[in-house]
């Protein structure tokens, strides 16, 4: 519960490199939780691409990867 208050530190994927992060706070947990089990996985209802929300190449090829580990 206490990390809900502030979740940046806590989630992993695409928002946790996201340009956004601050304003967004990675938005809705429970969605995230019900699409992956995980409730510190990245919103899968996010909108923006990958370009919009400033992912480098370096930071894409990181995210693929960790998603590739989570579903192990
Ligand atoms: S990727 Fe989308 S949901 Fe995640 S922090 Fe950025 S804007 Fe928010």
């Amino acid at each position: 519960m206490f990390r809900l208050k502030d979740k940046r530190p806590h989630v992993w994927g695409r928002c946790s490199y996201c340009d956004f992060l601050n304003i967004c706070g990675a938005n809705f947990r429970v969605r995230a939780e019900a699409a992956t089990g995980d409730l510190w996985a990245s919103d899968p209802a996010c909108y923006l691409t990958d370009d919009e929300i400033g992912l480098t190449q370096d930071e894409k090829e990181k995210v693929a990867q960790e998603e590739a580990e989570q579903a192990l």
